[in-house]
């Protein structure tokens, strides 16, 4: 939000925040400026009536070794706020796999027998070549299509501790087969909507990109790759044992800096999500807290 001043001489300016407080001299007079200060920024609400969102700084903590994905997420002195967990059901989707390859191989043998049989019966050629496209490439379609379906949904729940007993926030997989675009649903323990965000697949091979709107739909917020070329050599080598793993920053609809999702030099895997350039306190910590959370989940690395 710029900060307006008109200098005695008349002239006005848009000065960004930075300025706000400082005095400058107008390049059109020279006379001395005094800019000034913005307004005292707004405390974090308990958003949604919790405290644990009312801040600026998470660190989030893998449990690396865990086969159900589990997180605690912990504030700048690292004292516990959320006990974070993502299912994975390994064995289901293994099942899921399996039914998909064998659809897949059925439909390999069925519409190549056909497309033979037809070859053999003098039928027509366009047909044939029809039929053993589909007995080819279809049968990748089959088996992504019947995986995918009966794969289950991995869902986000976030609960005060590891006890579980008392839910502060879920974030839902919105469909199974997230082809283009993969979405989930930020809803409160009542229910309600607090966001929504998604990304484009086809936008996320140069730079990863996810989006994040409110509950009425209204664009709040984008996450972003801070590198392309790092971006780029993940796309080609994967994550490289962990080492091409990148930082992102989130940005508002001006493209000004909200905050950034940093993975922490340490040992442990420890990411930190800092919105403090939100002095404004415009985004809803319990929307950003869900898109660290995916940003760490929800990408492959
Ligand atoms: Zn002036």
């Amino acid at each position: 939000m710029p900060v307006n001043v008109t200098c005695a001489c008349g002239a006005v300016y848009n000065l960004k925040d930075e300025y706000a407080g400082s005095r400058l001299a107008c390049p059109k007079c020279g006379a001395a400026i005094a800019v000034p200060a913005l307004p005292p920024a707004p405390p974090v609400h308990a958003q949604g009536g919790d405290a644990a969102f009312a801040r600026d700084k998470f660190l989030l903590n893998q449990q690396h070794l865990a086969i159900r994905e589990k997180y605690d997420v912990a504030d700048e002195a690292g004292t516990p706020l959320m006990f974070v967990e993502r299912p994975r059901y390994i064995f289901l989707n293994v099942l899921a796999i399996f039914a998909g390859l064998f659809a897949g191989l059925a439909n390999l043998v069925f519409f190549g027998a056909l497309g033979t049989g037809v070859k053999k019966g003098g039928g027509d050629p366009l047909l044939v070549i029809l039929l053993s496209l589909w007995a080819v490439y279809g049968s990748f379609l089959v088996v992504y299509l019947v995986a995918a379906g009966l794969a289950k949904k991995r869902h986000i729940t976030i609960y005060r501790d590891e006890s579980k007993a008392e839910t502060l926030l879920r974030v839902l997989q919105e469909s199974k087969i997230q082809i283009l675009t993969a979405s989930f649903a930020v809803l409160d323990p009542q229910g309600v909507r607090v966001a929504r965000i998604f990304k484009n697949r086809l936008q996320n091979i140069l730079r990863k990109r996810w989006y994040c709107h409110d509950g009425a739909g209204a664009a709040l917020f984008t996450a972003k790759e801070d590198s392309m070329i790092l971006s780029m050599l993940r796309f080609f080598l994967g994550s490289f044992f962990g080492l091409l793993r990148t930082n992102y920053m989130i940005y508002d609809r001006g493209g000004n800096i909200l905050g950034e999702f940093n993975r922490k030099l340490t040992i442990l895997d420890r990411y930190v999500l800092d919105m403090s350039a939100d002095s404004r306190r415009s985004i809803d910590r319990r929307a950003a807290l869900a898109m660290g959370v995916l940003l760490d989940t929800g990408e492959k690395r």
